[in-house]
């Protein structure tokens, strides 16, 4: 998908707006706020589709307890480490999340099949391995540990790994750029 940009400074807008009796602010409009707010994690209102009208409740932000099993490094830090993470996470638009979320998963090749491939109804192609970055380091957590950390669903993880299968690199695909701008207006 290919979009045409165009970006308007704070300056444009003003301009946009002189004499105007009811001035543009593209970060006004109703589907942009809800989405700021939905990368937020505060409530948001569904605007289109099947569930349109439906008020999507906050998330509730991670206590960064300990509740896995596992020794991995990751899964045995303080609770700031973890309500630290999701703070910057949500500080991020829902793109830049994803490019975030890619960074955190790492597929491998399984290392043994101990069902031959040919027998076997169900063949896992990889396997995943987790971790957050902090400072450009890799820390190993668990998906379980994972998920809990961003209060993100195992399907949007699912499907950046689909994505990450079929070679993209990328997930900044130039909509909703508006979040984390704070003198320029990008409008897809
Ligand atoms: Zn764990």
């Amino acid at each position: 998908m290919s979009f045409d940009t165009v970006r308007f400074s704070r300056a444009d807008i003003n301009n946009i707006n002189l004499g105007k009796r009811r001035p543009l602010n593209p970060l006004n409009w109703a589907d942009r706020k809800n989405k700021n707010n939905k990368d937020k994690g505060l409530a948001y209102k569904v605007l289109k589709g099947r569930r349109a009208g439906l008020t999507i409740p906050a998330i509730i932000q991670p206590t960064g307890e300990k509740f896995c099993p596992c020794k991995k490094a990751g899964c045995c830090q303080d609770p700031k480490f973890y309500t630290d993470l999701y703070k910057s996470f949500r500080e991020i638009n829902a793109d830049q999340q994803n490019q975030l979320l890619a960074e955190c998963l790492e597929i491998q090749e399984p290392k043994s099949r101990r069902i031959d491939p040919k027998n076997a109804i169900k063949i896992k192609k990889h396997s995943y391995s987790y971790s957050v970055k902090v400072r450009g380091r890799r820390i190993p957590v668990c998906r379980m540990r994972l998920l809990d950390t961003f209060k993100v669903t195992n399907n949007r993880i699912r499907t950046i790994i689909s994505k990450l299968e079929s070679g993209k690199v990328t997930f900044e695909d130039g909509r909703g750029k508006t979040t984390g701008w704070k003198n320029t207006i990008c409008i897809p």
